[in-house]
């Protein structure tokens, strides 16, 4: 169904919160999304759905919202997809927003894709930049295409309101401005427990490995180059010393050394530690654009002509299997002296 874009306005984020604490990747959707706001001239807002949710509305606005659209109903405890959308759909039927932002997570997936369909308008997945086309009123929403190789800019033309999802660390949030203030527009959702097709019975938390990449300070990343499991133990006994997470490569994960919650990548999570080693992965693009944004990367790599050097601040030219444990030996020696590991 087409629009008249000119009923259209204002910047919109999704706001994921789970158990009342809001997911990462909101922050930083309001980082981005306050300057794509400023640059359109109109508000910025946030969109919290919940329940008992309203306490978190002056965060929102500290980190650049300058409203926030609230449904805070029991029905909304749990994620569920039909309620959900229907809050999500409701607001934006009312309002009218011209863009609508989230986070790609399984949450934000799965909702963004719901809402879509029932809007009938057009949503770009993984986002990786966003811009604003002015003087049309136009998100440009860029994000890699063909395996990679290339960068499409996706634009919504005739459809309200533009969506874009972008994942965590892509972004980056503003630094919060202590008791900035905003607007409550709070609105009730016309849905009945009853009429649902869905219950929450209860909710099981994942009890299974736990891999935080997208918040950790230090990965210590490995790949092929590695030669097999035992090979690979290096990369999980480097990150031991210097208290890092362990991350790999799409090849690591597919010969079995590690699980692929540890996978690096366009197909796996989108990293920016402070610190970033590369050991024995070659650089390609499906993998640098998952940790391209670290602050210090150190690659390792027994090819002088690995692409992986031209995405990284300092490159050991040399066999993974001589130069990582004398890093081991080297931290650790550093270590048992009283030093410590710096970074930032
Ligand atoms: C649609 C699609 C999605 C993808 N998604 C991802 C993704 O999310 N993440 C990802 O990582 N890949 C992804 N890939 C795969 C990607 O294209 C590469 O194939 C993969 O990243 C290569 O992994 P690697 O660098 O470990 O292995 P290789 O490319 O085989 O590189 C091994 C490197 O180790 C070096 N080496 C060898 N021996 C040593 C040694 N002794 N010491 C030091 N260095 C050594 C070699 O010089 C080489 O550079 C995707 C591909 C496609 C098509």
């Amino acid at each position: 169904m087409k629009v008249r874009e000119s009923e259209y306005e204002g910047v919109w984020v999704f706001i994921e919160q789970h158990e009342g604490k809001i997911a990462g990747v909101s922050l930083e959707l309001l980082g981005e999304g306050r300057k794509l706001a400023d640059k359109l001239g109109v508000e910025l807002a946030g969109v919290l759905l919940g329940y008992q949710v309203k306490p978190l509305c002056q965060t929102l606005f500290e980190y650049g919202a300058d409203a926030v659209y609230l449904i805070d109903d029991p029905i909304l405890k749990d994620y569920r997809s039909e309620t959900y959308m229907k809050g999500v759909v409701d607001l934006t039927n009312k309002y009218k927003p011209e863009i609508l932002l989230y986070g790609a997570t399984a949450t934000g997936r799965d909702l963004a894709s719901a809402v879509a369909t029932d809007l009938q308008t057009g949503l770009t997945a993984d986002t990786t930049i966003l811009d604003i086309n002015t003087e049309e009123r136009l998100l440009e929403a860029s994000r890699p295409a063909f395996g990679g190789n290339i960068c499409a800019t996706i634009l919504c033309k005739e459809h309200r309101p533009q969506m874009a999802s972008v994942r965590p660390k892509v972004m980056k949030a503003m630094e919060p401005i202590k008791g900035r203030a905003g607007k409550i527009v709070e609105e009730p959702i016309d849905l009945k427990e009853e009429s649902l097709k869905t219950k929450v019975l209860r909710m099981i938390k994942d009890m299974g490995e736990k891999v935080n990449l997208e918040e950790a300070d230090i990965i210590v990343a490995g790949g092929k180059g590695l030669r097999d499991a035992e090979g690979f133990k290096l990369v999980h006994q480097l990150a031991e010393v210097l208290g890092g997470q362990v991350g790999a490569s799409r090849d690591a994960v597919e010969a079995g050394w590690i699980g692929h919650a540890h996978q690096v990548g366009q197909t796996g999570v989108t990293v920016g530690p402070k610190i970033y080693f590369a050991i024995g992965i070659s650089g390609a693009v499906q993998h640098t654009v998952g940790m391209q944004n670290s602050e210090l990367i150190i690659a390792i790599n027994n090819d002088p002509n690995a692409p992986i050097f031209d995405h990284c601040h300092y490159a050991i030219v040399g066999d993974a299997f001589e130069v990582v444990p004398k890093l081991i030996e080297e931290f650790k020696k550093s270590i048992q002296q009283g030093g410590e590991v710096k970074y930032g």
